[in-house]
C-alpha cells in the first residue's frame, strides 16, 4: 500500500502516518524529520534546509526529490509506505510519478486530513517533538506520561524553531499556495481521500483505517 499525507502544518499527518506505519508495517518517510536528522547532524544537506525552514519557506524541490526517489527504491518499500511531507509541490509530485511509472506503479492513497486554520496555530503552539525518534506529542491533546520526556524512547522533547506563532501563519500561507494544489492533483488522478482531522486523534484514525479496509 502505498499512501501519501496531504494537509496543512500541523493537520496531524505526522501522527497520522506514524499509526499507519504500525499497523500495516510499512515504512514512515518523513521529509521533516529526515531534513531535522541532517541538521543535528550538521550535514551539508541539513545546513542548505536549514536556511528555508527557518524561515517557513520550503525546502527547494532539487533537494528533496531525489532523496525521496532513493528512498522507496529501497527494499523495504516493496510492500509500500506511507509519505509524509512529501510532495508538497506540483513539481515533486509529477517528479515521483514519472519515479513509479518506470515500474508500472502508481500511488493508492492520498489522504487529505482537512483541519482549519484557526485551529492549526493552537496545535502548533503546544506541539512538542522528539528529535531522537520523530515522536510528537502536544501538551494538550496528546501529554506524555513524563513532562518533557519521550514516552517512546526517553530523550528530551524539543518545541521546534519553526513552530513559532509567526513562522507558522508564513507557513499557511506557503500550504495554500504550494500545497492544497495537490488536493485538486490527486483527484484527477482519482486516489484522493478525505477525513476531518479536528476529531480525536483515534477517530481520525479509524476514519483512515476504514478507508484503506475497503
Ligand atoms: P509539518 O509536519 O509541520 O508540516 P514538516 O516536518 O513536514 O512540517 O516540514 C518542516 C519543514 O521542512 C517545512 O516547513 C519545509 O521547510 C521542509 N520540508 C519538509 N518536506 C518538504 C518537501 N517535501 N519540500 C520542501 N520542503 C520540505
Ligand atoms: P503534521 O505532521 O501534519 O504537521 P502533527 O502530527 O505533528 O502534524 O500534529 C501537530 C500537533 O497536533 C502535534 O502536537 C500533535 O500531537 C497534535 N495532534 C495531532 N493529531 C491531533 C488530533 N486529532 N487532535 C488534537 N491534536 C492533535
Ligand atoms: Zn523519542
Amino acid at each position: 500500500m502505498k499512501i501519501i499525507m496531504l494537509g496543512a502544518p500541523g493537520a496531524g499527518k505526522g501522527t497520522q502516518a506514524k499509526m499507519i506505519a504500525d499497523k500495516y508495517q510499512i515504512p514512515h518517510i518523513s521529509t521533516g524529520d529526515i531534513f531535522r536528522a541532517n541538521i543535528k547532524n550538521g550535514t551539508e544537506l541539513g545546513q542548505k534546509a536549514k536556511t528555508y525552514m527557518d524561515q517557513g519557506l520550503l525546502v527547494p524541490d532539487e533537494l528533496v526529490v531525489d532523496l525521496v526517489v532513493d528512498r522507496v527504491k529501497q527494499d523495504d518499500c516493496a510492500n509500500g509506505y506511507v509519505l509524509d511531507g512529501f510532495p508538497r509541490t506540483i513539481p515533486q509530485a509529477e517528479s515521483l510519478d514519472a519515479a513509479l511509472a518506470k515500474f508500472e506503479d502508481t500511488i493508492d492513497y492520498a489522504i487529505n486530513v482537512e483541519v482549519p486554520d484557526e485551529n492549526i496555530v493552537r496545535r502548533m503552539s503546544g506541539r512538542r517533538a522528539c528529535v531522537a525518534c520523530g515522536a510528537t506529542y502536544h501538551i494538550v491533546h496528546i501529554p506524555t506520561k513524563v513532562e518533557g520526556i519521550c514516552d517512546r524512547c526517553g530523550k528530551e522533547l524539543i518545541l521546534r524553531d519553526d513552530d513559532k506563532p509567526e513562522t507558522v501563519q508564513k507557513r499557511l500561507g506557503v500550504y495554500h499556495e504550494q500545497t492544497q494544489p495537490l488536493i485538486d492533483y490527486y483527484t484527477n488522478k482519482g486516489c484522493l481521500v478525505e477525513v476531518d482531522g479536528t476529531k480525536d486523534m483515534n477517530e481520525v484514525f479509524s476514519d483512515i483505517v476504514d478507508i484503506l479496509s475497503k
